[in-house]
């Protein structure tokens, strides 16, 4: 395992920091090649954004807690990024908000799987699903390895988490009538523009911000919850999303200072 040091003044300490556990995710079998481009990606939409979670992603994380609250059976689907960003993280948002974890790879195979048990077993996971073959389903509408799913996960469940993911998956688990839940910098992806609800904000933020709303939310009534579902409205909020990052960049523009880096 590589372990750079990155001098904690540095002015991008916190990105470089987060690339570095993508980077080792790499080396561990926990992320795969395609895993690092996607992350760059990722960065690109996040300085857009300012590094820090806007107003319309906290509505967002909202919506998306207030969905898996109501949720009869909810499901994350964990890939590699997933595993290595914020493993910690996921497992504790997992427990409380009841939503089993399914491993489900675009680039499978067997050391991967394991890799990744791994390192989700070691943050606290107690049952992982999508790596027991006697359980194995195919979703038809797929060609790739991801159509291999849990029948106890997300092959029954009405609710799919998935965090960073592609456009053909999402699209095929909402043409079986599922609700996905998806995070993802890029409001302009495949995947933002199909989940029943997207988080346009950095994972590494968004699901300790989620888990907040989770402990919130927990002591709420049934009818308080449809009421406070019923405010938010996930086109809106993606469409806030596309204005905010105009919006920034033209300020950006107009901002001398900026371009006096020195
Ligand atoms: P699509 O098929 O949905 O059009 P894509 O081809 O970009 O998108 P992937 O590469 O599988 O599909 O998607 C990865 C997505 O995850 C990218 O849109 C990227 O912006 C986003 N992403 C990467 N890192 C993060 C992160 N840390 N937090 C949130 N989103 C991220």
């Amino acid at each position: 395992m590589r372990n750079h040091q990155i001098p904690k003044d540095h002015p991008r300490y916190l990105s470089l920091t987060i690339r570095e556990s993508i980077i080792n995710g790499m080396h561990n079998k926990v992320v795969a090649e395609a895993g690092l481009i996607a992350h760059g990606r990722g960065e690109a939409f996040d300085y857009i954004l300012g590094e820090e979670t806007p107003p319309f992603a906290l509505k967002q994380e909202r919506l998306a807690v207030l969905n898996l609250l109501e949720a009869k059976h909810p499901i994350i689907s964990v890939n590699g990024n997933v595993a290595a960003l914020c493993p910690n993280d996921i497992v504790r948002f997992s427990k409380i908000v009841n939503a089993p974890l399914e491993i489900n790879l675009f680039y499978r195979s067997k050391e991967r799987e394991d890799a990744i048990k791994e390192v989700l077993l070691k943050a606290g996971a107690d049952h992982l699903l999508g790596i027991d073959p006697d359980y194995q389903e195919i979703i038809k509408e797929l060609s790739h390895s991801r159509r291999i799913v849990d029948s106890r996960g997300i092959a029954s469940s009405d609710c799919v988490f998935v965090p960073l993911e592609d456009g053909d998956r999402t699209l095929a688990l909402r043409k079986l009538g599922k609700s996905v839940i998806t995070i993802d910098l890029n409001p302009l992806s495949r995947t933002s523009l199909a989940a029943s609800v997207t988080i346009t904000n950095n994972i590494i933020r968004a699901v300790p911000e989620m888990i907040k709303f989770v402990e919130e939310y927990r002591a709420c009534s049934h009818d308080s919850i449809t009421n406070q579902l019923m405010k938010l409205n996930n086109k809106a909020l993606l469409q806030e999303s596309l204005k905010f990052m105009a919006d920034r960049l033209i300020l950006l523009s107009r901002e001398e200072k900026l371009f006096n880096l020195s």
